[in-house]
């Protein structure tokens, strides 16, 4: 789906939520899944300015006010705020504002819990209460006087002192937040169980839509509250700033929260942002972030607003567990026993505060019923620091070449040297012939062999013994022999298990290209572990490679990227690569790429004298060269030896590739 489209579904979608949250204060999303695409269309409307629709949901505040009630025009419209959702985005707003106006480099902040409830203003005049109304659209909201009337925590009538006596004068408008208390709302929902009666989904959707029925009695009945934020006089030096304000709203008699409080410097803003992270699941409301704002009212006025919202505030929220991401592709992991697992690859997406780049989709049944296709956005949810899962699959977004998974298809297209096998009663497909204890010797085998780590004395027979024996259950264990276990087994005496941990001990820094090939990643061969080596330069940044950036390297194809994204996102693997740094197994990073030989491919016909095949490829590679296995438009020197194969030297030629012998070969390789 182009961009353009893209923004046109968003709009659309996101409008919708808006609609079923603000005017029917029932949500059928996660507010996380509604930011997510929002912040997803924000960014495309800064990429591509022209296509910014008039009706798209960032350019408004809540939704159109209900027709049910009364309207009235906000003396001063109500607002918004732009979200940050870590500290680094809370400095780029800082530094913004900085660069607008220098007196923010010493400004104090006021912070404040930022409730989730429903925005109301207050009118009083002359202290006493004429009309309340909702933000509705921020520029006109719907008058709720007689509902509001029935809060306890509201005052009809302002009360009075020395500090605030201006404000019984005159027009006062009070704003803040309606909302109900957890224990409230627990103490409704269970008594609404009790009568077999639905539940309801939250206090937010609860207290606003108490507050939007048309019968007051029934509004009377819920437990309400109305938490001050902010005051409004007409002469607006009244009031300096917004600790001012609290103190004010605190002495008219409004409740204001115990956790606002003023901060010197951003600094212990972000530091406070830290502590509340965990304090405010204790408050007695819910809240999803804080407030910071400029406390210098002044200051904050100076700084205006863009679009819905003022330039001198920010919302402070923490990290969702949910989040919106496209799927690109879907890919199968071999597991350890054998199991095959499919894998859906993401655009990178931070959810509870790490990037996610995929979620196993557990088995073909599971793909089917949540009908999970290449293409389509989905959310993306992950509880503390538990797997990410797939929650679901917005169907309204789906493009309309979207990819249906088939997945026998797939397992065919991506491994089609293996059969596959779906044992009786169970959901998963499992390589044919192949149990846990088959794939461990074999790995180790091809782990332990000259191409790859090259550890003497463990060969086939003693990786048999060692994994039989219990003492090797993964590839790392064997860094953590010791030579009494080794002595143990019957094959074993003092020298030759002396030996074999140190040639194991021997092993524990290797060239980063003989690890990646040591790892058996299915399709990986050493080549092509070399390219890799030199691309991506130590494994950390290999483990994190995506898709394209695993295309962009020469030799690697969709069947290479793919199984090698699949490796990296098995948990199993994430956990064996974990055991190897903790056994101190480092591979060397590679510093530096090139030598005489880059640039260059070569392949081999015939035998040639002074060397084997492999070592020759090693030679070549260890000085930057290529090595492959036939001869191709892109082989730039063709080797003769001994006993030529017709077929390379006929294609070589054909090809116009450069035909050297031996001696030239051993010249080049100094
Ligand atoms: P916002 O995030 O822009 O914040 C502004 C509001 O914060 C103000 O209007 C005010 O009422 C409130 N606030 C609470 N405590 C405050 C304090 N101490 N000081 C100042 N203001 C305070 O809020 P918004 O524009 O109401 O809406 C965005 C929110 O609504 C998002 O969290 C979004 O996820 C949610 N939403 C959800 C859906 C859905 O379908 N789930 C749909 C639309 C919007």
């Amino acid at each position: 789906m182009n961009e353009k489209d893209r923004n046109i579904q968003l709009v659309g979608l996101l409008n919708r939520y808006s609609y079923e949250y603000h005017t029917l204060d029932a949500p059928t999303v996660d507010d996380a899944v509604y930011d997510s695409l929002m912040s997803e269309l924000k960014s495309l409307e800064a990429k591509y300015p022209d296509t910014i629709l008039p009706e798209s949901p960032t350019q408004r505040v809540g939704s159109e006010p209900s027709k049910k009630f009364e309207k009235y025009t906000h003396t001063e419209r109500m607002i918004s705020l732009l979200d940050s959702f870590s500290d680094q985005e809370a400095k780029a707003w800082l530094t913004r504002v900085t660069k607008l106006n220098p007196k923010v480099t010493n400004a104090e902040f006021w912070v404040d819990a930022k409730m989730d409830g429903l925005a109301c203003a207050l009118h009083y005049q002359d202290g006493v209460l004429v009309r309340a109304v909702t933000r509705g659209d921020g520029t006109t909201g719907e008058v709720v006087t007689s509902n509001i009337k029935t809060i306890p925590t509201i005052p009809i009538r302002l009360q009075g002192s020395s500090l605030n006596k201006g404000f019984l004068h005159g027009y006062t408008e009070v704003r803040g937040e309606i909302i109900m208390l957890k224990k409230d709302f627990d103490k409704l929902n269970e008594a609404r169980k009790k009568n077999g009666d639905a539940m309801y989904a939250n206090p937010r959707n609860l207290a606003a839509g108490t507050i939007r029925q048309l019968d007051p009695r029934l509004v009377a009945a819920r437990p309400l509250r109305f938490h001050a934020y902010d005051v409004l006089r007409q002469n607006v030096s009244e009031i300096a700033t917004n600790k001012e304000a609290y103190e004010a709203l605190r002495t008219m008699g409004f409740v204001v929260n115990k956790e606002a409080h003023i901060e010197p410097d951003f600094e212990q803003v972000l530091n406070y942002a830290d502590t509340f992270e965990k304090l405010r699941h204790e408050l007695p409301y819910n809240t999803d972030g804080l407030v910071i704002k400029i406390n210098d009212r002044g200051l904050y006025r100076s700084l205006g607003s863009v679009g819905k919202n003022p330039r001198g505030a920010i919302a402070y929220k923490y990290a969702a567990e949910q989040a919106t991401t496209i799927v690109k592709d879907i890919v199968i992991s071999i597991g350890r026993t054998g199991a095959a697992t499919p894998v859906a690859v993401f655009d990178p997406v931070v959810v509870a505060g790490s990037t996610v780049r995929h979620a196993s989709l557990h088995n073909a049944d599971e793909i089917a019923r949540k009908d999970i296709r290449v293409g389509d956005t989905v959310v993306i949810f992950k509880a503390g620091d538990i797997i990410p899962q797939v929650e679901a699959v917005l169907t309204e977004l789906r493009p309309k070449n979207a990819r249906s998974f088939n997945y026998i298809a797939e397992l065919k297209r991506q491994y089609p040297e293996l059969e596959f096998v779906r044992p009786e009663g169970e959901a998963v497909y499992r390589v044919k012939g192949l149990t846990g204890t088959i794939i461990l010797k074999r790995s180790l085998e091809h782990y332990a062999s000259k191409g790859a780590l090259d550890i003497e004395g463990l060969g086939e027979k003693n990786v048999v013994a060692l994994v039989d024996a219990g003492l090797v259950n993964d590839l790392a264990d064997i860094y953590r022999l010791t030579k009494e276990q080794v002595l143990s087994l019957d094959r074993f005496a003092e020298l030759s298990s002396v030996n074999l941990i140190q040639a194991i001990a021997d092993k524990k820094n290797p060239p980063l290209a003989k690890f990646i090939f040591g790892l058996g990643i299915r399709h990986v061969g050493t080549q092509t572990a070399v390219d890799l080596a030199n691309s991506f330069r130590n494994l950390d940044n290999l483990a994190v490679a995506d898709l394209d950036e695993l295309l962009a390297i020469n030799g690697v194809g969709n069947i290479v990227a793919e199984s090698l994204v699949a490796w990296f996102a098995d948990l199993d693997n994430k956990i064996l690569l974990e055991k190897f740094k903790t056994f101190g197994v480092i591979p060397q990073t590679v510093d530096h790429v090139g030598g005489l030989l880059s640039g260059k491919s070569f392949a081999i016909t015939g035998s040639l004298g002074s060397m084997g095949r492999d070592l020759a490829a090693e030679r070549i590679r260890a000085l930057g060269g290529t090595f492959q296995s036939s001869v191709g438009k892109d082989t730039t020197y063709l080797i003769t030896g001994d006993k030529v194969g017709a077929s390379k030297l006929k294609k070589a030629t054909m090809l116009g590739v450069k035909v050297i012998d031996e001696t030239q070969l051993i010249k080049m390789l100094g």
